[in-house]
């Protein structure tokens, strides 16, 4: 368990919650500051700070369970589509160092925008950083 970690409280039954999900390996429950209806987190029970250090069998049942509460939010909450996204690292915006995925339902016209949008970059410049990714 993370130190001081409220998302290990909470998939301890220690710190409060509204659970919607649970199983051996994860815990989904509600955003207690939602950007949409129903806006919802997923976490794995064993700690890990992000993205980069969560191990991936914990990750693929954080997925898995994502999967399933996305299909319950089409159900009980009507929405037309979900965003799942991760913020990994406070460049990024992540605020909880305990990794987890959102699941915001979206409602068709909802006005839920990103904070930015893409513009359209160089095909070279693009060819470029891509070959550095490909190592
Ligand atoms: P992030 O910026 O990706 O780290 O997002 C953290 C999210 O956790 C935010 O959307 C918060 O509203 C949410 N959050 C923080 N504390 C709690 C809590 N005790 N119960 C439920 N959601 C929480
Ligand atoms: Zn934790």
């Amino acid at each position: 368990m993370g130190e001081d970690c409220i998302f290990c409280a909470i998939a301890a039954g220690e710190a409060p919650a509204e659970i919607l999900d649970q199983d051996e390996h994860t815990v989904a429950f509600m955003d207690i500051n939602p950007w949409a209806r129903g806006h919802a987190l997923v976490i794995p029970r064993r700690h890990a700070k992000n993205l980069l250090e969560i191990d991936q069998a914990d990750l693929a049942h954080t997925v898995v369970a994502a999967k399933r509460l996305a299909d319950r939010m089409r159900t009980a909450l009507a929405c037309e589509g979900v965003t799942l996204f991760n913020s990994c690292g406070q460049a990024a915006g992540q605020v909880v160092p305990h990794f987890h995925v959102h699941l915001v339902p979206r409602y068709e016209g909802d006005m839920l925008v990103w904070p930015e949008r893409g513009e359209q970059a160089d095909p070279e410049v693009i060819a470029e950083l891509a070959s550095e990714l490909r190592g």
